[in-house]
């Protein structure tokens, strides 16, 4: 029978029943028909400080219920111009982050072989690495990279660890799964831990737009400026903590004086995506989290990544 890639109707079924899939999109088998295929990633093992980003996949899921396919800016339904599903949850290893690793980059390959775009739920930043790997793989080329995030990420080692979740994007530009030139860093602030936290963004040319860049600026006219990146297959990082913690405090390392959620969304709908392959939504701290703030705005953001997936769709 061919799968319905519509949302379960909350006026037939209320939207607090029923087993909890992203949006209430259909809980699919990866190698399904679909072409988005949303999936999580619950693996924490790379937090400096607050945990709980394993529980983001799940409680995401429970706040998109209230999740709704009509975007009002757009003036169109995503499910009218992609087939969207849950994908469920990629295996990880919460005591393992190189086992987990292998997993993310299993499962992954195994989607991409397919030809499917993929919008990943974290799971804490580390989780970003592998996901690239295997996007890098499979498009033969360094990717153009849109990051959001209060934090560099680009940081040295930790206790002697190389890989963790601040220095994920260090390793991403090091193993040439980004193109440094197309690297837009979104909603940067300090504190810093010295002014040499700048060198490796200013050695590779990466392109870091500060809260004071996009505020000056307002949010809509910072998005007209950011490039379409044509063809160049692209790739959206969302963490969170980009957002003031007013916006989200559910997360592992808040930094005050952040984007607001409607910043957010201007920024989102000014984006112009050609060829979008995949995003993330990461560093979703249940455990931290007040009346679901936080999970209300990794779902919203999830939405305005649907509709540049929608957008981009013939
Ligand atoms: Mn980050
Ligand atoms: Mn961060």
């Amino acid at each position: 029978m061919a799968i319905i890639y519509e949302p379960l109707s909350g006026r037939e079924f209320p939207r607090y029943s029923g087993i909890k899939t992203f949006f209430r999109l259909p809980h699919v088998a990866v190698d399904a028909d679909y072409e988005v295929g949303i999936v999580g990633v619950p693996f924490d093992g790379g937090v400096s400080y607050r945990p709980g980003a394993r529980f983001g996949p799940s409680r995401v899921r429970d706040t998109s219920s209230l999740g709704r396919v009509f975007h009002y800016g757009r003036m169109e339904a995503y499910t009218k111009k992609i087939k969207a599903a849950d994908i469920g949850d990629c295996p990880t290893v919460p005591i393992d982050l190189q086992k987990t690793y292998e997993r993310i980059q299993t499962f992954f390959a195994g989607a991409l072989a397919q030809g499917k775009r993929l919008l990943a739920v974290g799971g804490d930043h580390s989780v970003t690495l592998p996901i690239l790997r295997e996007m890098r793989k499979k498009h033969g080329r360094p990717l153009a990279f849109v990051h959001f995030d209060a934090h560099l990420d680009t940081y040295p080692p930790a206790w002697d660890c190389d890989i963790h979740h601040g220095s994920f994007a260090r390793h991403a530009v090091q193993e040439g799964l980004v193109d440094p030139k197309l690297y837009h860093m979104i909603g940067i602030r300090g504190p810093f831990t010295g002014t040499n936290d700048l060198d490796f963004v200013t050695k590779h040319g990466i392109q870091v737009h500060t809260i004071d860049e996009i505020r000056e600026k307002g949010a809509k006219s910072f998005a007209a400026e950011l490039p379409d990146f044509a063809q160049v297959p692209t790739y959206i990082s969302f963490d969170v903590d980009c957002l003031d913690p007013v916006y989200a405090p559910g997360t592992g390392a808040p930094v005050p004086g952040g984007l607001t959620t409607y910043e957010t969304q201007q920024i989102f709908r000014g984006l112009r995506m050609r060829n979008l392959v995949g995003a993330d939504v990461v560093e979703v701290s249940p455990p931290y989290d007040h009346a679901e703030i936080t999970t209300l705005a990794a779902m919203d953001t999830m939405f305005e990544i649907l509709g540049l997936f929608a957008a981009q769709a013939t």
